[in-house]
């Protein structure tokens, strides 16, 4: 008997020892538990944080690539964006035979315009003819301002006499847009040395080949699109 009285107090006494271990065990683990759930909300708010960071720098990223390729006063490609564009046709040519034309232009007599209009009406004129060329080539077509009033069109896949067609409706477009400038009339034309690429020639060649041809068209007294 008292075997077993010693026998119950030993289980008693151990039953309280477990009932107290499990106890702090479940303290334990709710105290964790809630540590846990704070470190996830934390981490869960600084992961919006650095989200909207990124979101940020990429907007940022993306303002900065399109101000380099983009000229300010036209809004359309520069000539940055030029070369890059060119130099992937140039391969493509290179690579699978694929034909493209290459278009110089240059606004007649803007000179003129900025001497008789001032500086203002010639920075409209721009942006006019900036609006024709774009609005008169498909989208796979790609036009930049080149420099001061010269404007440069890429034509892939496109053969010349195609092309010849296509920069004759620009000219056109440009010869009756009717341009004023503070309600007086102001003449706007434009010029353009028309080429396909050539077996072995280089971006270089071929863009010296359609300025030629413009010198020629000027020559011939301007509001033409030339061959070369
Ligand atoms: P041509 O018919 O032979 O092309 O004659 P042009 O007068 O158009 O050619 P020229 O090269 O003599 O004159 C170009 C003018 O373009 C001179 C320059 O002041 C003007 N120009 C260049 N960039 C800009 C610009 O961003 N804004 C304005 N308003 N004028 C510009
Ligand atoms: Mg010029
Ligand atoms: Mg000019």
């Amino acid at each position: 008997e008292t075997n077993i009285d010693v026998l119950k107090d030993n289980v008693k006494s151990h039953v309280i020892m477990i009932r107290h271990h499990m106890d702090t065990f479940f303290t334990e683990d709710k105290t964790q538990q809630t540590y846990s759930e704070e470190v996830v909300q934390k981490l869960a708010k600084e992961l919006i944080i650095v989200k909207r960071e990124a979101e940020a720098l990429r907007e940022q990223l993306e303002k900065k690539r399109l101000q380099a390729t983009h000229d300010t006063l036209t809004r359309i490609p520069n000539r940055l964006a030029y070369d890059e564009w060119i130099s992937q046709e140039h391969d493509r040519f290179s690579k699978y035979d694929t034909p493209f034309v290459l278009m110089v232009w240059d606004v007649d007599f803007f000179k003129r315009v900025n001497d008789e209009f001032g500086h203002q009406a010639g920075d409209k004129v721009l942006r006019i003819v900036a609006q024709m060329l774009s609005e008169n080539i498909r989208d796979a077509d790609f036009v930049a301002r080149y420099g001061g009033e010269e404007f440069v069109i890429v034509l892939p896949g496109t053969l010349q006499a195609a092309a010849m067609k296509v920069a004759n409706n620009i000219r056109l477009a440009i010869e009756s847009c009717a341009f004023h400038f503070r309600d007086k009339p102001v003449k706007v034309t434009a010029s353009a040395g028309v080429c396909e690429i050539r077996e072995n020639e280089t971006v270089e060649e071929l863009f010296e080949r359609a300025d030629k041809a413009l010198y020629k068209a000027k020559g011939s007294g301007r509001n033409v699109c030339i061959a070369g």
